[in-house]
């Protein structure tokens, strides 16, 4: 039996979750929210936002989120706190269990539960992060204009942060465990390409050290080998681009992803595998993975539902 009946369970509150129930919300759906465990999503490990338009001045990650969910409110959506642990997405109404304790009945589901950077593992990486630490070139490289920054991981990810850094920063270091790039060839020859950017091959980092701020990495090169090498690099910024692990693990055993774990959505729609369950965001993005390009798809998902149930009568 369930507590609470809804049109459309928006799982997630990052930029689509919240854009999703502002649109459902104003078109008399009623939508529930579950927000998830970091309320707000990622932006809210940020501080300054510069490019999310209609900010001239810029605008702090949380105050941007508290805005959307205010916003959200203001037409009557019914946000709730909770992790979704558990859904049922094998006939309709679909089933949702929060870590809460609430047991959901829902006709359509908009999943919008965003992807999470990976990090090193160093205890360091915290106590850096916001200080000289971030897994966002796009988000924070305009801090480091003229500056030194390093960037760490080998993909296409890396290589474009690092060509995305070498516009703004003095220097950039490529920091790459392996004797070789994984990124597309394209991608590799940029990089190499690029004056300002040094790869720094078959090199790991220890740990980073700085006063208030970061100002540099340790780092070791050819560790295990007769050649071993420890040193410091001093860097203003230091870059995460080792991949992202989109939060799907809850909805595997339904809905179809890319082997990268990234939900499938069919063309420029968010239509999933499943007929009436959508997602949004990061979620179901591997490539742009920006705040106004998920509150763009959480836009088209509420679109998607409002069809979808319109064709319901
Ligand atoms: P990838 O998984 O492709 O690359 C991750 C990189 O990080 C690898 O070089 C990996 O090293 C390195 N790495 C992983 N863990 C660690 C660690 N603990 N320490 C040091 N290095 C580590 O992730 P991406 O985010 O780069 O790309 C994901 C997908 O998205 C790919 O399919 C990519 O092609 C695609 N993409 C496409 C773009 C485009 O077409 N414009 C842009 C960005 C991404 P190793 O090689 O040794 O495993």
């Amino acid at each position: 039996m369930s507590d609470i009946k809804t049109r459309c369970l928006i799982i997630g509150s990052g930029p689509a979750g919240y854009t999703a129930a502002i649109y459902t919300s104003r078109a008399n759906i009623a939508p529930l929210m579950i927000e998830g465990y970091q309320p707000g999503g990622q932006l809210t490990t940020t501080t300054e936002v510069e490019n999310f338009p209609g900010h001239p001045a810029g605008i702090t990650g949380p105050q941007l989120m508290e805005d959307l969910r205010k916003q959200a409110l203001r037409f009557g959506a019914d946000i709730r706190p909770g992790f979704v642990k558990e859904v049922d997405f094998s006939q309709r109404p679909f089933l949702a269990k929060t870590d809460t304790g609430l047991s959901i009945e829902a006709s359509t589901v908009i999943i919008c539960t965003g992807a999470s950077a990976r990090y090193l593992g160093l205890e360091d990486e915290k106590k850096y992060s916001g200080l000289g630490v971030s897994a966002c070139a796009t988000c924070d490289g305009f801090f480091y204009r003229g500056k030194k920054v390093a960037v760490v991981g080998g993909g296409d990810t890396a290589c474009e942060e690092a060509l995305y850094l070498s516009n703004l920063a003095a220097e950039v270091y490529l920091i790459v465990r392996k004797d070789h790039l994984r990124a597309s060839k394209v991608m590799q020859a940029r990089v190499l390409d690029k004056n300002n950017i040094k790869v720094l091959f078959n090199t790991t980092t220890e740990g980073l050290y700085g006063e208030e701020y970061l100002e540099g990495a340790h780092l070791v090169e050819k560790v295990g080998t007769a050649e071993e090498k420890h040193y410091d690099l001093p860097v203003d910024g230091f870059f995460l681009a080792i991949g992202h692990t989109p939060n799907t693990e809850v909805f595997r055993p339904f809905i179809e992803c890319d082997h990268t774990g990234y939900i499938k959505v069919k063309g420029e729609t968010t239509i999933t595998n499943i007929p009436g369950v959508f997602a949004a965001g990061d979620v179901a993005d591997p490539m742009y993975r920006q705040a106004i390009t998920a509150a763009g798809m959480g836009c088209k998902a509420a679109l998607d539902v409002e069809r979808f149930l319109a064709e319901e009568g």
